[in-house]
C-alpha cells in the first residue's frame, strides 16, 4: 500500500515536472508497440476507419476525426450498450471532440494495445480509465487528470481475505497490462497472478473459484459485483490513481487543446454531471 502510493507520487511528480518545465523524456526507451491494428475488434461512430486515420500526428490539422482507442469492457467508463460504446469516457471524449470541431471515432481494442496505438499514431488519444504512470509517461504524454480512482479488491462473500496483506500466497486475477496487474506482480509475484484480457473474465474466474481475488479499479469493481451474486468489494483500497487521456508525445498541440476543453468541462460542471449520471451515489 505504501509502496503503491510512492509509485503514484512518482508518476505525478513526472507529470508535474513535464507540465512545468517540459522535461524531456527519451522516446527510445519505449517498449515496442503492440500490433494495435490487429487487435482492433470494432470501430464505432460516425466516420469509417480509413488509411487517413493512421496518418502521423503532424498531419492532424487536416483531420476531421478524433480517433480514440479504448477497451470497452470497463463500466462505467466505457462499455457497450447495444451496439454503441457508452460511459463516462465516451461522453467526455464526445464533448472534447465537439469543442475541437472534430467527429469522435472510437476504436475498441485490448487494453494493452492502447498505449502502442497512441505512440504509433494509429489513434489520436487513448481514453480508457487509464492511470497516469511513470512507465507510460516514457512512451506517451497525458492530459490533465479528469478523475481519481483506487484499485479495489474483489473477493467472494465469506472469504478469509480482508486486506491487501491477506493476498500473499493467494491466486489473484487481474486485467492484463493494467495497473492492477503491474502492482500485484510487484507485490505478490508473477506465479500468484492470473491475467485476463477483460475485467469481466477475471471476475467470472473469481465467481467460479479459479482465483481467490481480483484487483481492479473501484468503479468497474462495483459494477462487476452488482452483476455477479456472491461477490463483494473489500473496504480497503489497494492503490490510489489519477485517470487522464493519453496523447502522442509529438502532439503537444492536441494535448493543449484537450486540456483547455477539459478545463471548460470541469469549470461548467459538465464532468460532474456526466459522472453523476453513471455513478449516481457519488
Ligand atoms: N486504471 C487501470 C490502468 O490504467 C485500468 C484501466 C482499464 O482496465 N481500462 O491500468
Amino acid at each position: 500500500m505504501i509502496k503503491m502510493k510512492k509509485i503514484l507520487a512518482a508518476a505525478l511528480a513526472v507529470v508535474m515536472c513535464m507540465a512545468i518545465v517540459g522535461c524531456d523524456k527519451k522516446d527510445d526507451t519505449a517498449a515496442p508497440a503492440d500490433s494495435a491494428a490487429d487487435s482492433v475488434v470494432s470501430s464505432v461512430e460516425q466516420t469509417p476507419a480509413t488509411e487517413d486515420n493512421a496518418d502521423k500526428a503532424d498531419e492532424k490539422t487536416t483531420k476531421t476525426t478524433l480517433v480514440m482507442a479504448t477497451n470497452a469492457s470497463f463500466p462505467p467508463y466505457e462499455y457497450y450498450e447495444n451496439e454503441k460504446i457508452v460511459g463516462i469516457d465516451a461522453e467526455i471524449a464526445e464533448l472534447i471532440a465537439e469543442k475541437l470541431g472534430l467527429t469522435l471515432e472510437i476504436k475498441d481494442m485490448e487494453f494493452g494495445s492502447i498505449i502502442g496505438a497512441v505512440q504509433t499514431g494509429t489513434v489520436d488519444i487513448g481514453m480508457a480509465g487509464m492511470t497516469v504512470t511513470e512507465e507510460r509517461l516514457v512512451t506517451v504524454d497525458f492530459s490533465d487528470s479528469y478523475a481519481t480512482a483506487v484499485q479495489a479488491i474483489i473477493v467472494k462473500e465469506g472469504s478469509d481475505i480482508q486486506t491487501a496483506d491477506d493476498l500473499q500466497g493467494k491466486k489473484i486475477g487481474v486485467q492484463e497490462s493494467t495497473t492492477g496487474d503491474i502492482y500485484a506482480t510487484g507485490d505478490f509475484g508473477d506465479e500468484n497472478l492470473k491475467r485476463f484480457s477483460k475485467g469481466n473474465d477475471a471476475v467470472a474466474a473469481l465467481a467460479s473459484g479459479i482465483v481467490d481475488a481480483v484487483i481492479i479499479d473501484n468503479e468497474p469493481a462495483k459494477n462487476y459485483v452488482a452483476a455477479n451474486d456472491g461477490l463483494k468489494v473489500l473496504d480497503t483500497s489497494y492503490a490510489e490513481e489519477e485517470y487522464a487521456i493519453a496523447v502522442n508525445k509529438d502532439n503537444t498541440d492536441l494535448k493543449e487543446k484537450i486540456n483547455a476543453a477539459l478545463a471548460e468541462l470541469k469549470a461548467d460542471g459538465t464532468i460532474d454531471k456526466i459522472v453523476a449520471k453513471y455513478i449516481p451515489e457519488k
